[in-house]
């Protein structure tokens, strides 16, 4: 009896064992895409010219 998933981002069917580290997702792409969306979104703050010539060091 094999349980089966559905990849939350490309909705290929995934095993639900230990043939699949990255379940419920696929693959690790698929996994990276759905960290990607929202790391993409925290990312996109119009903050990057601070970052270039900003004079505070945060180390
Ligand atoms: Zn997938």
């Amino acid at each position: 009896m094999v349980l089966t998933v559905k990849c939350p981002i490309c909705g290929r069917p995934v095993t639900w064992n230990e043939e699949s580290p990255f379940r419920p997702f696929c693959s690790d792409r698929c996994r990276q895409v759905d960290l990607g969306a929202w790391a993409a979104e925290s990312y996109r703050v119009p903050s990057r010219q601070e970052d270039e010539d900003g004079g505070e060091d945060n180390r």
